[in-house]
């Protein structure tokens, strides 16, 4: 399966992938978590996206486009992928295209979670992410396992001001992202309020009708 996951920040991709991917054997390809590991790494890109992320802008197409046509190169994404993150423009969504048509694969879906934007403010300010793994976790709806050595700590992206101001890039970089794969009958919307294994059962529902189809 090959798998795009769209939708604001904190609306849960992040934590569904981790399902998915557990679920049905394919591999996260977060662009977010891999420009996370450049910055902590101290790479030349990971310094050149740091200016960008801080603010909640989004990391120039190229950039993006080059690290996801490396990514798609390894072998362990050959049985498929889940795409988080990535594309968040229609310039990437066009080179992904590009991209799959040269490996002769084609998309099997476009996951569209969708939370309100008050309700996204709200969740994010008790968002954590584990230093070492990249996994994100709730402290009411999806708290930490107790006993785990983690190193929680709050993205500077997401205090409430850059996460208003992410979603304003969202609504008009992003979104229109949904119309695109809509004409290619591609998209499919979720409703993301709930708890996790409500959503998670409508997410499941899609992708098992994708296998029987
Ligand atoms: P995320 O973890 O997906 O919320 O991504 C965190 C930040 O990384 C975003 O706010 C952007 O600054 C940057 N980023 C991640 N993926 C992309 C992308 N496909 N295009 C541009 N910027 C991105």
């Amino acid at each position: 399966m090959r798998i795009i996951f769209l939708g604001p920040p904190g609306a849960g991709k992040g934590t569904q992938s981790q399902n998915i991917c557990r679920d049905y054997g394919i591999r996260q390809i977060s662009t977010g978590e891999i420009l996370r590991k450049h910055t902590t790494e101290g790479t030349e890109l990971g310094k050149e996206a740091a200016n960008f992320m801080k603010r909640g802008e989004l990391v120039p197409d190229n950039l993006m486009i080059d690290i996801i046509i490396s990514e798609l190169k390894k072998p362990e994404f050959a049985k498929g992928f889940l795409l988080d993150g990535f594309p968040r423009t229609p310039v990437q969504a066009e080179a992904l295209d590009g991209i799959m048509a040269k490996y002769g694969i084609k998309l099997t879906c476009v996951l569209v979670l969708e939370v309100p934007h008050e309700e996204i403010v709200k969740r994010i300010s008790l968002r954590r992410t584990d230093r070492k793994t990249g996994k994100t976790y709730h402290l009411l709806f999806n708290p930490p396992p107790p006993g785990e050595a983690l190193e929680l700590y709050q993205r500077e992206d997401d205090h409430e001001d850059t996460v208003k101001h992410r979603l304003v890039v969202y609504e008009s970089r992003t979104k229109p992202l949904i119309k695109y794969y809509s004409s290619m009958g591609l998209a499919h919307r979720i409703n993301g309020v709930g708890t996790l294994e409500e959503v998670y059962g409508k997410i499941t529902k899609i992708l098992d009708e994708q296998i029987h189809k």
